[in-house]
């Protein structure tokens, strides 16, 4: 009996040590302190933080992004198992590894998003991509070697393509914008014409009409030609062929490829690309109340980091108030928040978004928020996304979550300041 006692704290099996999985994780142990057994499983050793690999190709060392999980675990006595999760039998309540079944109480399925480039002909030779670590180094070495070209007189052209089911087409617009800045650091911007395609009916489509707006200006200012609508069919040696008749050619051709989950969970409720269906505003997964599917493997149509925060901060309330009902009641909804990184200067929004039910168009900026949707462009909000790339590891590697505390309100606090000054 006193056994029983000893062990009846709820097991919570975690697994993803990204974004979504180590939120969830980290506000679990604020919220409920020693009332749970928390476990993290991951494939890998160490959290990234992917928004910042951008850098990659302008110089950053990628060992900077990385966070050892044995660290933020260890502080808030967490186990910490790396093993890859295979599968899930939810009658016996157990996750399939690579090291073992592991029994669990509630699981949190926080296994992330991957690439499928094989999805267009031609794109896994030819194009460059920028997912990991490594595609970004191969991106430095191609932007390198046009860089010569174009010096040696050469005339380049550089092509940026969003294929249709990418997920999240923001960190392309980043790279197309520094890579322009970089070329005219170089010296060799007149020599490289920059062309952007993308399947979107407007620039950052899921981010409503005012970043379309944005973008579209920008392009026109620094002499990119830029190109909505435009769905790939494949990609040759020397061309992309549209499905709308057209082609375009290129000497190096950038691409954020077609999103799929990083990891199928056969018997769970999923879409044909694996993402989990969900209850929107809990992250419960459809028919499992003791599974959640917060960040990019669950079937919410943008997958964002911020997102992914905001969808843990929402599975882990509701998994805390399993546990002890008087937890705060936090819902996921969807507003997207946004630096864009474009060395001269970054690009601030916040989006309020609601579902339409529309495969095409799958969200939209509902009118009645308005008012909400906010942008700003400018020199210091490059220093907004410095704070973020400081602030977001301070917090991991305490094994604190982004989205609470004392610092979280000063960050917050400063954030509004910034946007009533610095956006409209
Ligand atoms: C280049 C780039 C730039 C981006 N920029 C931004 C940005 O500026 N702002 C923004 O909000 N978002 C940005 N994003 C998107 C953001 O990084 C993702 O939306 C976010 O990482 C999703 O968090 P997640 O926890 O769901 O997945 P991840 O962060 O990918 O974490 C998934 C975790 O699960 C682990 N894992 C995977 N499969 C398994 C398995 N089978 N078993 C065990 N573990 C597994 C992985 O190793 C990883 O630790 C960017 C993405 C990229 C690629």
């Amino acid at each position: 009996m006193e056994v029983f006692k000893m062990n009846a704290k709820a097991k919570v099996l975690v697994a993803g040590g990204g974004f979504a999985g180590l939120e969830t994780a980290f506000y679990l142990r604020l919220k409920l302190k020693d009332r749970v057994d928390i476990t993290l499983v991951s494939d890998k050793d160490h959290f990234l933080y992917k928004p910042n690999t951008i850098y990659i190709p302008f110089g950053m060392d990628p060992e900077k992004l990385k966070i050892p999980l044995t660290l933020p675990t260890k502080k808030q006595n967490m186990k910490f198992i790396q093993a890859q999760a295979r599968g899930v039998n939810p009658e016996s309540r157990l996750l399939e590894t690579s090291q073992g079944d592991l029994p669990y109480d509630y699981l949190v399925l926080a296994t992330g998003s991957r690439m499928r480039p094989e999805e267009i002909p031609g794109m896994s030779q030819y194009a460059q991509t920028i997912f990991t670590p490594d595609e970004m180094l191969k991106l430095r070495a191609s932007l390198g070697a046009l860089k010569e070209r174009a010096r040696e007189g050469k005339r380049q052209k550089l092509l940026f393509l969003v294929p249709p089911n990418n997920k999240c087409s923001g960190p392309l617009y980043e790279i197309v914008f520094m890579a322009d800045y970089w070329l005219r650091e170089q010296g060799v911007r007149d020599n490289v014409d920059i062309t952007y395609s993308t399947y979107e009916k407007g620039f950052i489509q899921a981010f409503g009409p005012r970043l379309d707006g944005f973008v579209t200006d920008e392009f026109s200012r620094l002499g990119i030609d830029g190109h909505r609508e435009y769905a790939v069919e494949r990609i040759t040696a020397s061309e992309v062929v549209y499905r709308n008749g057209e082609s375009l050619p290129y000497d190096v051709l950038v691409s954020f490829p077609p999103y799929m989950a990083s990891t199928p969970f056969p018997g769970l409720p999923a879409d044909d690309r694996g993402f989990i269906a969900t209850e929107l505003e809990t992250r419960k997964v459809q028919g499992y109340p003791e599974i959640y599917a917060p960040g990019d493997n669950g079937d919410f149509p943008v997958k964002q980091a911020f997102m992914a925060f905001l969808q843990a901060d929402a599975t882990a309330s509701h998994l805390a108030r399993q546990i002890l009902p008087s937890s705060e009641n936090v819902l996921f909804h969807p507003t997207a928040m946004c630096v864009m990184e474009q060395f001269s200067k970054a690009t601030f929004a916040k989006v309020p978004l609601r579902l339409t039910g529309d495969p095409d168009r799958p969200l939209e900026v509902p009118e009645s928020a308005y008012a909400d949707y906010k942008l700003g462009s400018s020199k210091p909000w490059r220093l907004g996304k410095k704070l973020l790339g400081y602030y977001l590891p301070w917090r991991f590697r305490a094994g604190k979550p982004f989205h609470a505390g004392a610092p979280w309100t000063a960050m917050e606090a400063g954030l509004k300041v910034m946007s009533s000054v610095l956006a409209s």
